[in-house]
């Protein structure tokens, strides 16, 4: 079962739930119960598509659009 961080707004603490996927955006409770909460984005899923920069020459850059590759 994967794995969420939460953050709580209101005490701000940051706590992890075991939850189902589909269960990933329900309401989590601070364990001090409070319900003011967020859920933090995993690293996981963070790594990998924001840093990697986009290789060129695929089409859509403004090189081959202005006629300078022919
Ligand atoms: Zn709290």
């Amino acid at each position: 079962m994967p794995r969420y961080d939460y953050r709580c707004r209101a005490c701000g603490l940051t706590f992890e739930l075991n939850r189902p996927m589909s269960a990933a955006n329900d309401p989590a409770t601070c364990p001090d119960g409070h319900d003011d909460t967020t859920k933090l984005l995993s690293t996981v899923a963070v790594t990998g598509a924001a840093a990697a920069p986009r290789p060129t020459g695929g089409g859509g850059g403004g090189c081959c659009g202005g006629g300078c590759c022919g």
